[in-house]
């Protein structure tokens, strides 16, 4: 397993990133918990379980957690909840949505238990309410619900600081998300919906810093913006190139795939790994039944 420390902002944060270092992996793929004053964002993977407990013990008593919010369902944000609960008795918090989620077993696909671990264990989380403190009081999250990747997804927003941990609610690119079909259908009309909610609610902070899991810090509101303008722009494309398919008489699964071709050539090779779980394919089909206003 590989593990990385990294603080951000005069230490006041602190990022814990794990990922597998299964040989199979043609890359490491991070998942990350941030540590605020007491305050826990995330708990990790199931296979990451152990070594977040090292790094719990290895904690002094002023960095000590208090609490932890969870800001979504998958397997790699939960993974450490009830190993926080039962062993430093922390209490753990998410959201309505989320928390009969979290009671739940999980059954994911190889590729998944191979990146993030076998055995997730539920645990009962507690209700998270609009706003939360870190231990000493110095810094307050509002809660934004930001849907879209994970229907119960939040984001945690310190107005003061200007600091939005985001986890998995915004990627830095889009080329794929995952579909219908698989137990993390994303929707990219809704995330479209979610980062402009975001870039709403943090009108004026002009220097915000957006905290993703593994995938480091984004800067800006002017991030948000790109990120509209580049999802609105693969709307346009997917429907334009629908009307062509029609035109030349395409269908169903011909029609996707001259929607594909034109619009990323052919099929990532995460793709064909995740049997099309996560694919340019599923991100087109929700793009098109996205309707065009
Ligand atoms: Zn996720």
């Amino acid at each position: 397993m590989v593990v990385q420390k990294i603080y951000h902002c005069n230490n006041e944060i602190l990022e814990w990133k794990w990922s597998s270092d299964n040989k199979l992996m043609p890359q490491p793929f991070w998942t990350s918990v941030f540590l605020i004053d007491g305050l826990l964002i995330d708990a990790g993977a199931p296979g990451g379980v152990e070594d977040l407990r090292d790094f719990v013990k290895s904690l002094d008593s002023d960095d000590m957690i208090e609490k932890c919010v969870i800001t979504h369902n998958h397997e790699d944000h939960c993974g450490g909840g009830r190993m926080l609960q039962e062993e430093f008795k922390i209490p753990v918090f998410a959201s309505k949505l989320a928390i009969p989620l979290l009671l739940k077993e999980k059954d994911y696909p190889d590729y998944r238990q191979m990146t993030w671990g076998e055995n997730y264990q539920p645990f009962k989380a507690e209700l998270l309410k609009s706003s939360i403190y870190s231990k000493s009081g110095k810094y307050l999250f509002d809660v934004l619900d930001t849907p879209g990747h994970a229907l119960e997804q939040i984001s945690l927003i310190e107005r003061k600081q200007q600091w939005a941990f985001i986890t998995d609610a915004v990627m830095p690119k889009y080329q794929m998300i995952f579909g219908r079909d698989t137990d993390i259908p994303e929707d990219i009309s809704l995330i479209y919906q979610s980062i402009k909610n975001l870039y709403e609610f943090t009108d004026k902070m002009n220097n915000l810093l957006l905290f993703t899991s593994g995938k480091g810090i984004l800067k800006g509101r002017k991030f948000l913006k790109e990120k509209m303008d580049e999802i609105n722009s693969l709307h346009q494309e997917a429907h334009k190139f629908q009307v062509e398919a029609k035109q030349n008489g395409l269908q169903g699964k011909r029609l996707l795939r001259y929607v594909l071709k034109n619009m990323f050539t052919r099929e990532n090779f995460i793709g064909t790994l995740t049997r099309g779980g996560l694919s340019h394919k599923n991100l087109i089909m929700s793009l098109l039944e996205w309707s065009i206003e």
